[in-house]
């Protein structure tokens, strides 16, 4: 008798996740369900959790590399009709966690309200960019953020101030909890400014990343040793842009961004992350810390081997 017994039009079987990922690489999800609200995603929780299940959340997949045999356990997305609702109060927004960040970005500049424009250019849901605390130079989405409240992989209901969530650089304490909704702080201004701000922010980053490739982002994070220059710097000053193994390459734009082919495999992602982790560290000791995730994947062959 399967797990999930009962909850067989929410859970379905081996769902391949290429096509959920922006890589496009990897294999199935063992289990998958896309609960249709919150009731539905507890006592799907509840019932992996009995039956000792691995759960792991899945948003756009765009901070993601899934292995190509696939991952074991249950995958579980947050459907958009369900999880995606958007309110304000004045300058006081509620917004579900299913909602596209760009989305959230373009509606607060249409509304006239500051404050998220530096998350223009950063895809993905709403409750990855809090569990990544996403961001970049112009700020993170953490600063903005009242409150968060979610389930806890077991089905139990949290509700976290801003200063329990553990916002800190490209991470946070949401890590294996997953978010439903949150309520952040904007500030008013005017349309006109705010789009400005979006633009000048896009303009920057379409000439500085290959926003049109199959990628994930940054891979690896900015190291935090003083005086290190950031990861794709290094990555650029080992000569590193343009190699490649199978369909995986480090893209010749922006050296912190790998991107994948037609063709690529997860495992050619793989190689290529353990080949930029041993030159980091022979050539300038530096030990680069991965900011994407990988799910399924041998962390050992993520790792520099050297003698
Ligand atoms: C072209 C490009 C540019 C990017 N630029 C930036 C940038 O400037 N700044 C930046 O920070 N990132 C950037 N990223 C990385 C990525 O967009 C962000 O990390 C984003 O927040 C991931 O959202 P997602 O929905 O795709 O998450 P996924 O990749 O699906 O998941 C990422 C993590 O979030 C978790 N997660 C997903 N949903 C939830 C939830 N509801 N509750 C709890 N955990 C959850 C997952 O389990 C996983 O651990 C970029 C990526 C690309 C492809």
């Amino acid at each position: 008798m399967p797990w999930f017994r009962g909850l067989e039009s929410i859970v379905r079987e081996r769902v391949p996740l290429a096509q959920m990922n922006n890589y496009r690489v990897g294999g199935t999800a063992e289990f998958f369900a896309e609960p249709p609200g919150e009731e539905a995603l507890s006592m799907v929780l509840r019932r992996a959790a009995d039956e000792a299940v691995p759960v792991r959340m899945l948003g756009h997949g765009t901070n993601l590399l899934v292995a190509d045999e696939g991952v074991s356990g249950l995958i579980v997305r947050l459907p958009k009709h369900a999880f995606s609702d958007l309110t304000h109060e004045g300058t006081h927004v509620t917004v579900g966690a299913g909602h596209s960040l760009p989305g959230l970005v373009k509606w607060s500049a249409n509304a006239g309200y500051a404050g998220l424009e530096c998350l223009a250019g950063v895809p993905g849901t709403v409750g990855a960019a809090l569990r990544m605390n996403a961001g970049g130079k112009y700020g993170e989405i953490g600063a903005r953020v009242t409150r968060v409240r979610g389930v806890e992989m077991d089905g139990t209901p949290f509700d976290c101030a801003r200063e329990a969530c553990g916002f800190v650089y490209r991470d946070s304490g949401l890590r294996g909890r997953i978010v439903t909704r949150c309520e952040m702080d904007v500030e008013a201004s005017d349309a006109e400014a705010c789009w400005t701000h979006v633009r000048s922010i896009l303009a920057e980053k379409s000439a500085t990343q290959p926003l049109k490739d199959r990628s994930g982002g940054c891979v690896f994070k900015n190291p935090k040793r003083p005086n290190t220059p950031p990861a794709g710097k290094i990555i650029d000053l080992m000569g590193m842009k343009g190699v490649r193994i199978g369909g995986a390459q480090v893209s010749t734009k922006h050296a912190n961004f790998l991107i994948c082919h037609p063709g690529a495999k997860a495992a050619d992602m793989v190689a290529l992350i353990r080949l930029i982790r041993e030159r980091a560290l022979l050539e300038c000791g530096v030990e680069l810390e991965l900011e994407i995730e990988t799910w399924g994947v041998d962390p050992d062959a993520l790792k520099a081997r050297v003698a």
